[in-house]
């Protein structure tokens, strides 16, 4: 799977069909109020899509509930093959759905084949293997206050409402109903309604997939169908990708009916260089890195702790990177950073940047290239000389923006890096591998990186702590969410 330049030209003017609802197994017409959707790169109108009614998300959560009778049942060999089917349609119709993700997202073409196709595709094979997995625990034999003998196994938790950010559209919905699926349940799936495209396209593609019909529901909607969703009394757990203030809505919401969330929030994650280190090696990989997808990236590594001495080589080995990071048209290849989402974002974005320079803050580093005439577009900028305590600095900006700050030794740079209200990645540049666990291990963080690391991998948890969320997606740990441990005991 690799997109050569004929297709790209062929899909760059790929005209998104608006799909319809995806409920309980059948095209359903939205009845609901009506938006536009833009291209951010274009700010053209690239369709006008309507959502779903309170009435519609009913039907949604009663065909879950009702499939949830069967899928639940069904083995696990049975649930894998129907989740690889449908790996099988989505790998089938992969240039449409990166076609769909680089319109709506502006995602650039690179970065969203490999970190939405690729990646979620990948993890859904992943998640159709585990659900073959017996999760039954022995505990063995327990004799207090008579001879018994234990078991451990679990049911899924029901009918999950997954509601997703607009980022990454694609694989943030698949860790979702990845995850649940593998455990038994059923989903009520809800995009953002910035980028619902992708997400009514993979609605379509569920229902040509031999998931049985209400596995996946696909419905669309703003705040209000959201908070109608997470707070229905059909639903018995919500997971959530999006921003931490609206994570907190979502938990009174659930509560409402008693229900668990799993929250995938923010992050304001540290990159720590080392004492040692040989910035030159990586400063490239370094600031590709925390500037992907715009910075629109909870994972952004956009907070660097320097040490002081090496503070003068980082920066000019950043001087040599930044010209790298080539700003523009989303569908060319070389293009590392395209538009934000929408214009009030970018002026969002551009707010944190002025407000940290009014406050004595400096541009350290700046790609200066006019910026295309259309488009909602941000230079990628590094910002130093400002408090640690700065906005800029303890805030999620979500876009093209990272701050340098410098420390003096090693425990200073452990506290920085924890002296935040996020908990979510890090990443630890360290002449050695032993230097760079030291520290790892001290974070608090639910990923770390050690010089660079890789991507996310679909066995190993991903999620955070503080106001980066609560409970974790992928993995064992992803499909647990899931899960209701039961103990089965018996006399002996
Ligand atoms: P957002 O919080 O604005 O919106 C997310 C979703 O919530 C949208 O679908 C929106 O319609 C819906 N929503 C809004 N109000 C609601 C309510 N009261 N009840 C229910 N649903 C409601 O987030 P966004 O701007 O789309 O995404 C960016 C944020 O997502 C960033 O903060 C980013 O860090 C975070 N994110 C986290 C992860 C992770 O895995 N930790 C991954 C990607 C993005």
């Amino acid at each position: 799977m690799s997109i050569s330049s004929e297709r790209i030209a062929a899909l760059r003017d790929y005209v998104p069909e608006v799909r319809e609802l995806t409920i309980d197994g059948k095209p359903v017409k939205p009845a609901g109020e009506t938006w536009d959707v833009y291209n951010p790169a274009t700010e053209e109108v690239i369709a006008t899509v309507s959502g779903a009614t309170k009435e519609q998300v009913d039907e949604a959560i009663r065909a879950a509930r009702t499939a949830f009778d069967t899928w639940s049942k069904m083995s696990g060999e049975e649930r894998s093959a129907a989740m690889h089917s449908l790996a099988d349609r989505l790998e089938a119709r992969w240039e449409e759905l990166l076609a769909s993700i680089v319109n709506e997202v502006g995602t650039p073409v690179s970065t969203a084949e490999f970190l939405q196709v690729k990646m979620g595709l990948g993890h859904l094979r992943w998640f159709a293997d585990a659900a073959k997995k017996d999760r039954t625990v022995h505990l063995g034999p327990y004799d207090v206050p008579v001879p018994t003998m234990s078991d451990v196994d679990h049911y899924p938790v029901g009918v999950v409402a997954a509601i997703t950010g607009y980022n990454y559209p694609l694989n943030l919905a698949g860790f979702k109903y990845g995850a649940a699926l593998a455990a038994g349940c059923t989903v009520v799936l809800l995009p953002s309604p910035r980028t619902p495209l992708t997400t009514l396209l993979l609605g379509e593609i569920i229902r040509e997939s031999d998931l049985p019909d209400g596995v996946i529901n696909v419905v669309l909607g703003g705040a209000d169908i959201g908070q109608y969703l997470s707070s229905h009394p059909g639903v018995d757990k919500v997971s959530f990708t999006g921003s931490d203030a609206v994570g907190a809505k979502i938990m009174e919401q659930a509560a409402a009916n008693l229900n668990d969330v799993v929250l995938e929030l923010g992050g304001k994650s540290a990159n720590i260089v080392l004492p040692g280190c040989d910035v030159e090696s990586f400063a490239v990989d370094m600031h590709m890195r925390w500037s992907r997808n715009s910075g629109q990236g909870c994972a952004a590594l956009a907070r660097l702790l320097v040490h002081e001495d090496l503070f003068d080589r980082f920066m000019k080995a950043g001087a040599e990177a930044f010209p790298k990071m080539k700003v523009g048209d989303p569908w060319d290849p070389e293009t590392h950073i395209g538009p934000l989402i929408r214009p009030d974002h970018r002026d969002r974005v551009n707010g944190f940047i002025t407000e940290a320079l009014e406050q004595g803050g400096k541009a350290l580093l700046q790609v200066e290239t006019p910026l295309p005439e259309k488009g909602w577009y941000v230079n990628p900028i590094l910002l130093g000389n400002l408090p640690h305590s700065a906005r800029a600095v303890q805030q999620e900006i979500f876009g093209p923006v990272a701050v340098v700050l410098t420390y003096k030794d090693v425990d200073e740079a452990i506290r920085l890096a924890n002296d935040t209200a996020y908990g979510l990645a890090a990443n630890v540049w360290a002449p050695t591998l032993e230097e760079g666990r030291r520290v790892a291990e001290q974070l608090r963080a639910g990923t770390v990186w050690i010089n660079g690391g890789g991507a996310m991998r679909p066995d190993a948890p991903f999620g955070g702590s503080g106001r980066s969320g609560i409970g974790r997606e992928l993995g064992e740990w992803g499909i647990q969410e899931f899960l209701e441990p039961r103990h089965i005991q018996w006399a002996l």
